[in-house]
């Protein structure tokens, strides 16, 4: 398939062709001491700062010093209504309908709020099914589910682990686990794109097996959301979190998105926790005793939510509109797939792409593992004004972010590794 050649000059005229390359220069990009661009491949764990954010921010500062408390109904953009301005961009960018949707809380949090409703145990059916690497933060959470409901934590967690010498998960296994223990798994809470490999599960086959075994499904889809089409309501999960600081650039700890299925937007009998934002917007503030849950999503709110990080995270969906998120998801699989061409051909058998060589199954992430290397690496890299990140033991993950990141990046990138590893 590929058109990819060697080469400075290839790069240099892939991003002149490149229709959404003008979308660098709304980014800020982190320099070094002589005032050089980094090589920046960490989108995947905080994206970097659109310029508009600033101003998006100050806007709410102005209106809060301003107005006070009135601004809730009387600011530019009126607080009381503020996380509505992100729901429709956020529900296009992972494949949602608008009321299945909301901006609320962060990320473990929600994943705890949403085992409250789905993580329902019965002594027959207890067992959560996570996979083998899941990100620690969703590991810890399930463990300390099982236990809040009276189970041991290692007994009640099952996990979907990759074969001897494999490093993907391997739907034939996920089939045997099913059909093995399909009737004692009560929930399935798999990483929709798995932060260590890049690996993106096939989240409808996984819902359709889960559901067919019984089991309730949801999908931690941090590294998903704002990376590849995630496609939520078709997948048919139950429910699905994500954060807004990885791949959609809303800053450090920002608010996470939640996901859950219109099939379960109007059920009363889901056991939920709730606040007076779960509450009918048209009577909330007559503070009455009676509870009147709202519909959808937004039924699982709990708090006012804190409107200066919404503010940013209104900013970077502003920029993910204007680009059109298809269009970025293009330019990702020729982006990631130069990547992995310039890789290829370094032809060094000391390194090895874990990620997946289809580019269905992964999005802009490739995990490069590096035969006897250690943290020394890293630091060579990053001396080399390149910034990746490093998983022990011997893994660096790269990802060339299709609205900031270059064609040129991606060569600078290998070039230095190039001469690293010489
Ligand atoms: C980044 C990430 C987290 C981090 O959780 P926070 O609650 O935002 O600190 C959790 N799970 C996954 C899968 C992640 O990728």
């Amino acid at each position: 398939m590929s058109n990819y050649k060697l080469g400075l000059e290839f790069a240099k005229q892939q991003d002149q062709n490149d229709e959404l390359s003008s979308y660098r220069k709304q980014f800020h990009i982190p320099k070094d001491n002589n005032g050089n661009e980094l090589i920046y491949m960490t989108g995947n764990s905080l994206g970097l700062q659109p310029k508009i954010t600033k101003d998006y921010i100050n806007q709410e500062l102005d209106d809060w010093a301003n107005l006070g408390v009135e601004g809730h109904t009387e600011g530019k953009h009126p607080w009381l209504h503020y996380h509505e301005f992100l729901t429709e961009t956020m529900a296009n960018i992972v494949g949602a309908k608008p009321m299945e949707v909301v901006v609320m809380n962060s990320l473990t949090a929600n994943l705890h709020f949403m085992m409250v409703s789905f993580y329902k145990p019965t002594p027959k059916r207890y067992k959560i099914l996570i996979e083998a690497d899941a990100f620690p933060s969703d590991k810890y959470a399930v463990e300390s589910q099982l236990r809040h409901h009276g189970y041991d934590d290692k007994e009640g967690l099952i996990l979907w682990k990759a074969r001897k010498g494999e490093e993907l998960a391997n739907y034939d296994d996920l089939e045997t686990i099913f059909n093995q223990h399909g009737d004692e798994i009560a929930l399935v809470m798999i990483g929709g794109v798995n932060y260590y490999t890049g690996q993106f599960f096939d989240l409808k086959r996984i819902a359709a097996l889960g559901h067919k075994h019984g089991c309730m499904v949801g999908f931690d889809c941090a590294h998903g959301a704002g990376n590849v089409p995630l496609n939520l309501h078709d997948s048919g999960a139950d429910f699905a979190v994500w954060c807004s600081y990885k791949y959609l650039n809303s800053g450090p700890g920002s608010l996470s998105g939640a996901f859950v299925h219109e099939r379960h937007a109007h059920r009363k009998d889901l056991n939920r926790f709730t606040g007076w934002w779960s509450h009918n917007k048209q009577t909330r503030f007559k503070m009455r005793d009676e509870f009147d849950q709202l519909p959808g999503a937004e039924g699982w709110q709990l708090s006012n939510p804190p409107i200066l990080s919404m503010a940013a995270i209104r900013a970077s969906l502003d920029v993910f509109k204007a680009a059109g998120f298809d269009k970025l998801c293009e330019k990702s699989r020729k982006l990631t797939g130069y990547f992995e061409f310039l890789l290829d051909e370094l032809n060094n058998s000391d390194i090895k792409i874990i990620t997946p060589r289809n580019p269905d199954e992964r999005g802009c992430q490739l995990s490069i593992q590096v035969k006897n290397a250690d943290k020394g690496l890293h630091n060579k890299l990053t001396k080399a004004g390149i910034i990746t990140d490093w998983r022990e033991p011997d893994v660096i993950r790269c990802a060339p972010v299709p609205l900031y990141n270059s064609y040129m990046d991606v060569y600078g990138f290998v070039e230095r590794l190039k001469t690293i590893l010489n």
